[in-house]
């Protein structure tokens, strides 16, 4: 008798060789979710956990091939994506999702890392509107989610404004992340109707800043909601597993933590 087929989720997403983030994070966490995870890389970078040093997108066609081949044969139940570095590559990806061949999918917008670094192509924010459009959520953090609204954020209300306007532009549900602002983290998804305030407690050292954060976060979303969760739910345990992991942080290197997520409760 053959075991089960495996729950399968995908990541289209930057290589990251420190292994903090990008689709190395990713597959962390679908590792942890008992769950298959399978990836399409978009970009090269040379970075390690203290900084960005390179970033190689490829070409258009080897990311349209790699999608091609994977999914003639394996059909993910959700996907995430993460840097997408380039217009072309974002189109490409636009055009799997519009065919429906994603599954339930997560867009997390990656423009810039947290040490500072471009990690897209600059104005790409017009052509990832045309995935979030696409996607069940998506993901900004918020200074993600002020590139793509142009409002500044400095206080809750700011943050729920930025998601009015992402409903604007026909987002079908925004979470924007608000770690990045001062005092405990709050998160805010809204779905053009309800606004759920996801309240969570600071973790690691004040001021401390942890590195592939984000990553494992749309992640997470993304296996949750392979393991058939509802949005709500799915990003609830999400944020649960990221502040766990931050919790469990270690230092393979000498610059920023990286996050460790623990393995799910079987
Ligand atoms: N490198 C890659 C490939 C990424 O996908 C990301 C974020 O999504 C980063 C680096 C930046 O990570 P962080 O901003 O958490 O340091």
């Amino acid at each position: 008798m053959g075991k089960k087929p495996p729950r399968v989720v995908l990541t289209v997403a930057g290589g990251d060789p420190g292994g903090g983030a990008g689709l190395q994070a990713d597959l962390r966490v679908f590792r942890a979710l008992d769950l298959y995870g399978v990836s399409v890389i978009t970009a090269i970078t040379a970075q390690n956990t203290r900084t960005v040093d390179s970033v190689f997108p490829l070409p258009p066609e080897q990311v349209r091939s790699q999608l091609e081949v994977l999914l003639a044969d394996i059909n993910p139940l959700a996907t995430k994506t993460g840097m997408l570095a380039s217009v072309a590559i974002v189109n490409e990806v636009v055009r799997f999702a519009r065919d429906g061949r994603l599954g339930r999918l997560v867009v997390d917008p990656v423009m810039t890392s947290t040490s500072g670094h471009e990690l897209a192509d600059a104005g790409i924010e017009r052509d990832l509107l045309d995935l979030i459009r696409l996607a069940d959520l998506v993901t900004p953090n918020i200074a993600e989610a002020t590139r793509l609204t142009g409002i500044e954020i400095l206080s809750m209300a700011d943050m729920k404004a930025a998601a009015h306007s992402m409903m604007d532009m026909n987002a079908r549900a925004v979470c924007i992340t608000g770690g990045h602002l001062r005092g405990d983290p709050v998160d805010i998804l809204f779905d053009g109707h309800d606004f759920i305030e996801l309240t969570g407690r600071r973790a690691g050292a004040l001021e401390q800043e942890f590195h592939g954060t984000g990553c494992l976060f749309s992640a997470a979303v993304a296996g949750y909601l392979a393991r058939e969760m509802d949005l709500v739910a799915a990003v609830t345990a999400a944020k649960r597993l990221v502040t766990a992991a931050i919790d469990r942080a270690i230092n393979p290197g000498q610059g920023l933590s990286v996050p460790d997520p623990p393995m799910l409760e079987p």
